[in-house]
């Protein structure tokens, strides 16, 4: 099982936690942007092996969002940074 380290509350196990995906930057609104960028941003991800950076909300405990940086082939959290 996974231990997530929440910023506010501490490690914690992962069924405390929901996972938001990949953080992104929002384009301009649907109508100012091509459908190929807006795409892009709905539904294509990096899904990079190694370090990724992901954004987890403890929805179990303090319903906190956070980003997290972890190696997605050991696990292990390379750094926790609140939104
Ligand atoms: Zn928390």
């Amino acid at each position: 099982m996974l231990l997530i380290e929440c910023p506010w509350c501490g490690a914690r196990d992962e069924p405390e936690f929901t996972y938001g995906g990949e953080p992104a930057v929002r384009p301009g609104p649907a109508t100012e942007v091509g459908d190929a960028e807006w795409t892009g941003y709905l539904y294509l991800r990096g899904n990079e092996k190694g370090a990724h950076r992901e954004l987890w909300c403890h929805s179990a405990g303090c319903g906190q969002w956070f980003v997290m940086e972890r190696d997605t082939v050991t696990h292990a959290t390379i750094a926790v940074v609140r939104r």
